[in-house]
């Protein structure tokens, strides 16, 4: 597909992306808190740094971005009305801005909710999605700096309007307990039911440190499908009912 998508487990249970280009060894780093384990990564794999990307300014989004983009002379981007809490920041993105990765072009999706300056990355070519801590493998991020209107605006028409293929990178192994969630809402969705299995089976091998964290181990990506059939906030009918599962949510 052009893209390769590398997992870096960081902190206990955050998901740093590389995004490389494979016709061109080019990279783009994808929300690092921290940058050890992404400079040892790009060492093994021999790629270059090109961008620093954040989805938002919550640290554990971007703490590391001075580091890394210091380190790799590489530009760190974010929303442009972030430039004075993402750290690092030096390029805004607005709404339909595309950016390079190499030969790999992503498209910018603003879905404020999370936080008022929540971006997510769009590489439609290449079927992967970087989107921090909005739409999560079976759940959606907390509702810090917006409403249920702003969440179902941003799950449920635009990234809802993605292709079944896209691959959903978020920001954070939290899949076994939203499916846990997901079950409790909709006890009779099968499609719920097997995944839940599946994703239970596969965290019971998973290291005591999240950093050691092996592929095998790792529920994400998802895919754009699969969470149109399971996650109980895409599927929600209106912006009502997701405002109660996520208020339900938040004391599961
Ligand atoms: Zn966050
Ligand atoms: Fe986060």
């Amino acid at each position: 597909m052009g893209l390769q998508v590398e997992r870096i487990p960081t902190l206990s249970d955050n998901y740093t992306y590389l995004a490389i280009c494979e016709a061109t060894g080019k990279a783009a780093v994808v929300d690092a808190p921290e940058a050890e384990p992404v400079i040892r990564r790009v060492e093994k794999l021999g790629v270059e740094v090109e961008k620093v990307l954040s989805t938002h300014h919550h640290f554990d989004h971007s703490a590391a971005n001075p580091e890394l983009a210091a380190h790799y002379g590489a530009p760190v981007f974010g929303h442009a009305t972030d430039a004075d809490r993402i750290p690092g920041f030096t390029d805004g993105l607005e709404e339909g801005d595309r950016i390079q990765v190499g030969e790999q072009e992503a498209h910018i999706l603003f879905i404020p909710a999370h936080t008022r300056g929540h971006i997510a990355y769009v590489f439609e070519a290449a079927e992967a999605l970087f989107c921090g801590d909005t739409l999560f493998a079976a759940g959606c991020g907390r509702l810090f700096e917006g409403d249920p209107e702003m969440m179902y605006e941003a799950l449920c028409v635009k990234l809802a309007a993605l292709a079944d293929p896209i691959r959903v990178f978020c920001g954070h192994e939290y899949t076994e307990s939203n499916l846990r969630f997901a079950a409790h809402v909709e006890p009779d969705n099968r499609e719920v039911q097997s995944m839940l299995e599946r994703v239970v089976a596969l965290r019971a091998g998973a290291a005591a440190d999240w950093h050691d964290a092996t592929p095998a181990e790792m529920s994400v990506p998802t895919t754009i499908g699969q969470e149109r059939a399971t996650n109980p906030f895409l599927r929600a009918r209106d912006a009502r009912e997701l405002g109660e599962r996520r208020n339900l949510k938040d004391s599961f």
